[in-house]
């Protein structure tokens, strides 16, 4: 349980000044990154489908414009308020920084229960929020985009895209003023599994690091990891898929109404299958059920990804985990407790704020190809499937040989969209790793890669503020 004055901007601000004491910027500099720069705090009425008018609160915070647009979620949930977005805001400004997205960070949330009202009042109030936002000039492709988070999905965007576009008619570039959009919308594709990917790119290059593995005791790569999963929502699904996909061995799964074990891996798949014609996870072929849902955390295993809820390893059961790699796939999921426990026992945290950075990734993607106006591939697949034809003829005629039928289709296979979103995704993940990873080895002093992930972060941040200089 939180305090009543708990503050989530305050703790946000206090990692940042853990790792700021690790980087050489001025104290008024480091002020400036951290705080936020404008919030738009608003009350708008609506009417509701039995006639009531309800005063809906909402708010729209931009926490840095060391870049533009500045980039973020809408949530719609009970729980906003303007801590909680200015927290949210400040924390992109830092994972888009880490993962070289070029966008300060935003976060906007309206303070409804989706559940609690039809699509009708839902696409009123959406666009509403929308339309005040475009009178403070809060959105727009140059200046804010948002993208979905709780409680918000396509559907909401489709909204805000259309609302934007009616009031700002002839725009060029008015797709690009939000992302997560359906295809049919200017989305881009590739964009469901993107987290999930992100965080298997992540943790495999982490596992490609040979003296880091050589130091938590593991051999190299991800082949053969036991891995543990919490959560076969979109995150927790797609992390199975991807670590199955690359020859780790999902153990166990574990869901709020219970846990599956299984010795020779479970596909998820399988399991969703099996949770949808039954209503659980539990009593899966072949696989044993655990006690508690909550027993998955804590089985032995290489690398547990936590992809559900924030605050799911404190202090009472870190002291009982096993794993040797805890991937933050979920926003959250262990308390500053935990994460001392494990900087004791030497277990590897690979922090949320870039490990599951995926979804901001690809939204800049979709960003840059509503500025673009072309989809990825349209260009260039033709032109290289072409290409790839003829220097395998060649090769062919030269050597008297045939590739098989199989071999013939991956070489000549020309990027589609999505081979271009997923490898782009990659590069990003693997880039921020090293990042990190570099900065953590160049200073033995920094206590934990969390750390070494807002060190980045800060240094980013603060060489582009210094760069721009003080407007006078
Ligand atoms: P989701 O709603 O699709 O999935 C969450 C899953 O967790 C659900 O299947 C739910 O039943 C399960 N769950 C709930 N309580 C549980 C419990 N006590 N034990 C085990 N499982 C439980 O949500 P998601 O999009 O997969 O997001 C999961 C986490 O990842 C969140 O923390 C979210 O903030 C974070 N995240 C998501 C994205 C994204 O692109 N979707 C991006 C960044 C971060």
């Amino acid at each position: 349980m939180l305090e009543a004055n708990y503050s989530f901007f305050h703790s946000v601000e206090q990692s940042f000044d853990k790792a700021a004491k690790f980087t050489k910027w001025e104290k008024g500099l480091l002020e400036q990154i951290k705080a936020c720069n404008s919030i738009y705090s608003m009350k708008f009425p609506v009417k509701m489908d039995d006639g009531r008018i309800e005063v809906i609160e909402a708010y729209r915070v931009q926490h840095s414009q060391h870049k533009t647009p500045c980039k973020g979620g809408i949530r719609f949930s009970m729980a906003v308020n303007q801590d909680e977005v200015m927290a949210l805001a400040s924390l992109m400004t830092y994972k888009c920084a880490i993962v070289n997205v070029p966008f300060g960070g935003g976060k906007g949330g309206i303070k409804i229960n989706p559940k609690a009202h039809s699509s009708y009042e839902l696409e009123k109030i959406t666009r509403r929020y929308t339309s005040e936002l475009v009178k403070k000039n809060f959105i727009g492709p140059g200046i804010d985009v948002p993208a979905p988070d709780y409680g918000t999905g396509e559907r909401e965007m489709a909204w805000i895209v259309d609302t934007y576009q009616s009031l700002k008619p002839g725009e060029i570039d008015s797709a690009g003023c939000v992302t997560g959009k359906p295809v049919s919308q200017g989305g881009v594709r590739g964009r469901k599994e993107a987290t999930g990917l992100g965080v298997f790119f992540g943790i495999r290059e982490v596992c490609n690091m040979p003296d880091l593995m050589a130091k938590l005791g593991l051999t190299t790569g991800v082949n053969g990891k036991k891995v543990v999963v919490q959560g076969l929502g979109n995150v927790g699904y797609h992390s199975a898929k991807f670590f199955r996909e690359h020859g780790a061995v999902v153990v166990s799964i574990a869901e709020f109404e219970g846990a599956i074990y299984k010795e020779d891996g479970i596909n998820e798949e399988d399991l969703f299958q099996h949770r949808k014609a039954t209503g659980s996870i539990l009593n899966f072929p072949g696989a044993t059920n655990l006690a508690k849902s909550t027993d998955a955390l804590e089985l032995a295993c290489d690398i547990l990804i936590p992809a559900a809820l924030e605050n799911v390893i404190n202090g009472d059961n870190a002291p009982r985990v096993q794993a040797k790699i805890i991937g933050e796939a979920a926003n959250g999921p262990l308390t500053p407790e935990a994460d001392e426990i494990f900087t004791q026992k030497g277990i590897l945290v690979v922090p949320d704020m870039y490990l599951n950075a995926g979804g901001v990734t690809v939204s800049y993607f979709e960003w840059l190809k509503n500025l673009s106006h072309v989809r990825y591939g349209r260009m260039e697949k033709r032109f290289t499937e072409n290409m790839n034809h003829h220097i395998l003829s060649q090769l062919e005629d030269l050597t008297g040989k045939k590739v098989s039928d199989a071999e013939r289709n991956f070489i000549e296979h020309g990027a589609d969209e999505v081979d271009l979103v997923h490898s782009g995704l990659e590069e990003t993940m693997i880039t921020a790793t090293r990042e990190i990873m570099d900065i953590w080895k160049a200073n033995p002093e920094i206590p934990d890669m969390r750390t070494a992930a807002y060190v980045c972060a800060i240094n980013k941040v603060g060489t582009s503020y210094s760069e721009l200089g003080i407007f006078p």
